[in-house]
């Protein structure tokens, strides 16, 4: 396999970039301007954002054309995240939906589940939320305990348990969760993976505050909640394969693209220049973490490329995933600190006087070693996966 990193974007590409830019300078709120999407009122915001980008076909770039998107490529789709990021656009509201289901229906859905699901994602008419953790299973996914069992004589399934800590689940109308089908089978085994309807009868959301009162989270109640054969996603007791799947683009690709971290670590640069003129000696003791997150950012952005690369020429993302998650979500923590300490006891009001954007990222930072499966259990990953040590 020929994995040379050919870093020249093609005139194409560079015509894409511009389209890009002109439809996003034409139409982007201003920065900031939405509410939380952690908040009723901010999710339905940012869904009529998803909308605007669906009418003019951006919000799936990458997607075929048939489901509402564009057709392109890695390399595009990545040079549109520079794009959006670039312009400070909002949140996606959607991004269980797009960025984490979207490629697993790709991979494991049938015809039908397809054209039933992938429109109404694109355009966030309907918005998903992800129930795999349990109060006694979040890193050990596969000890959990909501079970699903055949519903006599109704071609379906009735599922019963509790799901927590469901980002957004609070405000979502459907839901992909990992259910237990088999109690008999090794853990592993006996998973099956289910698209459910939120409104579907039985299903009992409740939300939890977060430190700052928004409902970014729920937990979520399922009793004899009926679903049927067709919702089954990969066929029953293959629960497993396909969550891995979902996890490798939770992990790899697609949640995080780089232009997240570049976009931070430049705009930590300017905040940089800015305090050399304001508090030198404060800028003086940063100089070094602002450079080492910089350089982060950009290592992440060429790591990014080789795996695009690597996919490009027929190779798969594989438990580099688990690298890659360790990176991006260090590399968020490290800009977010150097500007912290950039900012001194000003980080709380800095932005235009209400808000303070760098507080408030580095807050979501905090999260980013724990969601998407936690940093240690990343690095147990990569030492037994791709480092070959034994099992701890
Ligand atoms: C912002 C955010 C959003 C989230 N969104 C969702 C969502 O939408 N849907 C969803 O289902 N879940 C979601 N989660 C939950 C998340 O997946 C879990 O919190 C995570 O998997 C860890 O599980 P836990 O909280 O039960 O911690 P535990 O599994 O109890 O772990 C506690 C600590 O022990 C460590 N640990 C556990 N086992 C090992 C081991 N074998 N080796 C070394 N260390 C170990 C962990 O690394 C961690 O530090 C979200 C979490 C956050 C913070």
């Amino acid at each position: 396999m020929d994995t040379t990193m050919d870093l020249r974007t093609t005139p194409a590409q560079e015509a894409f970039r511009l389209e890009a830019r002109s439809w996003l300078a034409a139409h982007t709120p201003p920065p900031r301007s939405l509410p939380s999407l952690d908040t009723a009122e901010g999710f339905e915001a940012h869904r009529q954002w998803e909308q605007t980008m669906f009418d003019d076909r951006w919000s799936v770039v990458s997607w075929p054309e048939e489901f509402g998107g564009r057709g392109v490529g890695i390399l595009e789709w990545l040079i549109f995240e520079e794009e959006y990021w670039r312009a400070q656009a909002p949140l996606r509201v959607s991004q269980n939906g797009v960025f984490l289901l979207a490629p697993t229906l790709f991979e494991f859905g049938t015809e039908e589940q397809r054209a039933r699901f992938l429109p109404a994602m694109a355009s966030a008419r309907e918005i998903w939320c992800q129930g795999w953790s349990e109060p006694d299973a979040g890193s050990d996914l596969a000890g959990i305990r909501s079970r699903a069992v055949r519903s006599e004589g109704d071609d379906g399934w009735l599922l019963t348990g509790q799901k927590t800590w469901a980002s957004r689940g609070a405000f979502a109308e459907w839901c992909f969760g990992l259910f237990r089908t088999d109690p008999e089978a090794e853990r592993h085994r006996g998973l099956t993976y289910f698209l459910i309807e939120m409104s579907t009868p039985g299903v009992t959301v409740r939300p939890i505050p977060q430190i700052d009162g928004e409902t970014g989270f729920a937990e979520i109640f399922f009793e004899d909640v009926f679903v049927p054969d067709g919702q089954v996603l990969g066929g029953v007791g293959r629960g497993w394969n396909v969550a891995m799947a979902t996890a490798g683009s939770e992990r790899g690709l697609s949640l995080r693209s780089p232009a997240r971290y570049t976009e931070a670590a430049s705009r930590l640069v300017d905040l940089y220049a800015h305090s050399l003129q304001t508090e030198p000696a404060r800028a003086a003791r940063s100089a070094d973490a602002v450079a080492q997150a910089w350089m982060d950012a950009e290592a992440y952005r060429l790591n990014t490329l080789w795996t695009a690369t690597r996919v490009l020429s027929g190779g798969s993302v594989g438990p580099e995933a688990s690298a890659n998650k360790i990176h991006w979500s260090e590399t968020d923590l490290a800009i977010h600190r150097a500007a912290l300490a950039l900012l001194g006891p000003e980080a709380e009001f800095h932005g235009d006087g209400v808000d303070a954007p760098w507080l408030d990222g580095y807050l979501f930072a905090l999260a980013g070693p724990i969601y998407a499966g936690t940093n240690e259990i990343q690095r147990n990953v990569v030492a037994e996966r791709m480092l070959g040590l034994p099992r701890g």
